[in-house]
């Protein structure tokens, strides 16, 4: 089982693994969240589609769920995947 240094809580833990996700979304999850801080996620996005009524069969929902799932994971700083100018290192130098 892969053990990932999570971007949200910053922990050394068993990795999420297989989310079901498509594109660079699933791939960063597997790769940068671990399992306990995907579980959260899982429980607390039954809320937030209740929130904002969102209905996950609509595209236009589903990418708004997406961009929420990433703000709730702390990836809304793509780790190389978009953009033509390549990637900046995650760890912000001006911290
Ligand atoms: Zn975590």
């Amino acid at each position: 089982m892969a053990v990932v240094v999570c971007a949200r809580c910053g922990q050394e833990r068993e990795g999420a693994g297989k989310v079901g996700l498509p594109g660079s979304l699933g791939a960063e999850i597997e790769a940068r969240i671990c399992r306990e801080c995907w579980t959260e996620w899982l429980s607390t996005q039954i809320r937030v589609i209740n929130h904002y009524g969102l209905r996950p069969a609509q595209r236009e929902d589903r990418d708004k769920l997406y961009e929420l799932t990433r703000e709730f994971l702390q990836l809304t700083v793509p780790a190389g995947a978009v953009g033509g100018r390549g990637a900046e290192p995650p760890d912000a130098s001006e911290v």
